[in-house]
């Protein structure tokens, strides 16, 4: 079975349609780490599809301030007024599919599906060291996380638990004996300083995961975002891929 991995779509509808263009053919199931709505113009729409489209799906912290929120407030000034904005733009069947998401660790069939990590839904992996505890705390010799915006990974051989950085790009071969955090990127909102739309695709015959990125009508979600009178620093920084 080939899994389209999906994180962090961020309402990014132009960047979520170039990316199912572009892993055409290469897939038979999608799987989505959290993250559908917040910062972009087109939540219902990517949450419908997501709805719609993927087999097994987890909530992410955007998705939970766009329902709650107070816990928006705890956010940044202009990811608070966005998470506002969503609320205030969503239906309400929208918003409640989004309620009754999970949290992960969630089984997407022999595989774990997580936003942040195993450990805490809203934990930063980042580094090497971020990735100790939970690459130890996981069941599952294979996660999938989102929530950094930045593709690539962690793996760990399970005798001597030595963490290593994966690199973000290109083919991946997983084997037997080792345990993997992987993030396949941000589908709508880049943070590795570059703009293209992240993805990933695993095939559970081979144990390989392939890193992708894709173009995407980036100033048309500008324009949209622009438009939705959503602050002008979230069009920016679609074009720098931060
Ligand atoms: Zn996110």
């Amino acid at each position: 079975m080939r899994f389209l991995l999906l994180s962090d779509i961020h309402a990014n509808l132009e960047a979520l349609e170039a990316v199912v263009a572009d892993a055409s053919g290469l897939y038979q199931q999608v799987v989505c780490l959290g993250d559908i709505v917040g910062y972009g113009p087109d939540p219902n729409t990517t949450t419908e599809w997501v709805q719609e489209n993927c087999a097994a799906v987890i909530r992410g912290n955007h998705d939970r301030a766009a329902i709650d929120l107070e816990e928006a407030q705890r956010f940044n000034p202009v990811a608070a007024l966005a998470a506002g904005w969503t609320n205030s733009a969503m239906s309400e069947s929208n918003l409640e599919y989004l309620n009754q998401l999970p949290s992960g660790p969630l089984d997407a069939g022999g595989f774990d599906l997580v936003h942040g990590s195993v450990l805490d839904e809203d934990q930063y992996v980042v580094d090497p060291t971020d990735a100790v505890e939970p690459l130890r705390a996981q069941t599952a010799d294979l996660v999938f996380f989102g929530h950094t915006h930045l593709q690539g990974g962690f793996s760990c051989h399970n005798s001597d638990r030595c963490v290593v950085a994966l690199p973000a790009a290109g083919l991946l071969s997983t084997s037997r004996g080792q345990s993997y955090l992987i993030n396949p990127g941000s589908v709508g909102q880049p943070r590795d300083e570059d703009w293209k739309a992240a993805y990933a695709i695993y095939d559970t015959a081979t144990g390989e995961v392939e890193f992708r990125r894709c173009e995407y009508d980036v100033e048309a979600t500008q324009r949209k975002i622009v438009d939705a009178g959503l602050p002008g620093v979230l069009a920016e920084r679609l074009a720098l891929g931060r």
